[in-house]
């Protein structure tokens, strides 16, 4: 839930992530053009091909986890924008969320 308006941030489908995960891919799909692009503009006409490579590699490792927070949160605005927010998007999650461990019964 939002701390700040209290909406649910997985609007009560099941697979909600998918949506944030695409956005998540295309950014950091973005992001590795993008680093690319500057990697070979600032070394042309002699790229260190291997220190590119891993360093690419790397951040291809470690930025779709930074990034998941926001892609998340992105994808739930154009959610948003598609279909306005209802009173079911507020009221108390139908799942337990998985973070949060069971109770025994
Ligand atoms: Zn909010």
């Amino acid at each position: 839930m939002c701390p700040s308006c209290g909406i649910r941030l997985a609007r009560g489908e099941r697979g909600y992530w998918l949506g944030a995960y695409f956005v998540n891919l295309m950014a950091v799909e973005t992001l590795f053009a993008g680093l690319l692009g500057v990697a070979l503009w600032w070394t042309w006409p002699t790229p260190p091909w291997e220190a590119i490579k891993w360093t690419l590699a790397a951040a291809m490792v470690v930025f779709p986890f930074l990034l998941y927070p926001w892609s998340h949160t992105l994808f739930l605005a154009f959610d948003l924008l598609m279909r306005p927010p209802t009173a079911e998007d507020f009221a108390a999650p139908p799942e337990p969320s998985p973070a949060v461990p069971r109770r025994r019964r």
